[in-house]
């Protein structure tokens, strides 16, 4: 099973691509952790990417690209999340494997802002510990919004393995605009392109719940597909 995960950055789609990941056995392949990690190591990449990240912009295709065909090429089963995000990104990705599904979450610019700015990460790089301290209960244009916090058990510690929680730098409200206007200018054109092409279908789901009943949704999708049973 190869799916791909949109959803503008807060809407969760990295909780609920490793909450598929469990229930799967789906490797999960983040463009923005790769990315994130490889400049904590200080590595070749990582100091190539470091100022594209601060910035919130985009890093440049080819570099993405070169990195997303080295970790797919020998994998079954996988799950995308954050890439592809330009249309030639979607063109390269399209030329080497047939993704069965893609999956995209909706939400309000209003609550991914309030998410966003109440996201934690664990400090530690090798744990992918995320909590986040924000209680939403609202209605926009429509949809009711019951998003409960998801703290930590011992005070702004990771359950996981007791590191710190720390706030991303990219999470800091002057570049979560930035990110949002990103993601709708770039991103729309590959779905427009996806949509445009018929294939592969869409499952699209809105992030207007805990994480678990949007995983439920995306389940049943899956299973509307015949991709799982
Ligand atoms: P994310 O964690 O997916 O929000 O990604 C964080 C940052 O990593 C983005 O703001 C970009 O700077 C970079 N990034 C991640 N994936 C891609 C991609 N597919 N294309 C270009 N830049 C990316």
């Amino acid at each position: 099973m190869k799916l791909i995960i949109f959803g503008p950055p807060g809407s969760g789609k990295g909780t609920y691509s490793s909450k598929l990941k469990e229930k799967f056995g789906l490797e999960k392949i983040s463009t923005g952790d790769i990315f994130r990690e490889e400049i904590k190591k200080g590595s070749e990449l990582g100091k190539k990417v470091e100022k594209y990240l601060r910035e919130g912009k985009l890093v440049p295709d080819d570099i993405v690209i070169e990195v997303v065909i080295e970790k797919i090429k020998n994998l079954e089963k996988f799950i995308l999340d954050g890439f592809p995000r330009t249309v030639d990104q979607a063109k390269a990705l399209d030329s080497m494997v047939n993704i069965d599904a893609i999956i995209k979450i909706n939400a309000h610019p209003e609550i991914l802002v309030e998410k966003i700015s109440a996201r934690r990460i664990c400090s530690n790089p090798k744990c992918d510990g995320n909590y986040n301290v924000a209680d939403i209960r609202k209605v926009i244009d429509g949809v009711e919004y019951i998003l409960p916090p998801l703290l930590p058990k011992n005070d702004m510690k990771c359950d996981k393995c007791g590191s710190p929680l720390i706030q991303r730098d990219d999470d800091k409200p002057s570049v979560i605009m930035d990110r949002l206007k990103v993601y709708e200018e770039q991103t729309k054109p590959v779905i427009d392109y996806y949509l445009k092409k018929k294939k592969p279908p869409f499952i699209e789901i809105w992030m207007s719940r805990p994480p678990e009943q949007v995983v439920e949704k995306i389940v049943e999708g899956l299973r509307k597909l015949n991709l799982v049973k």
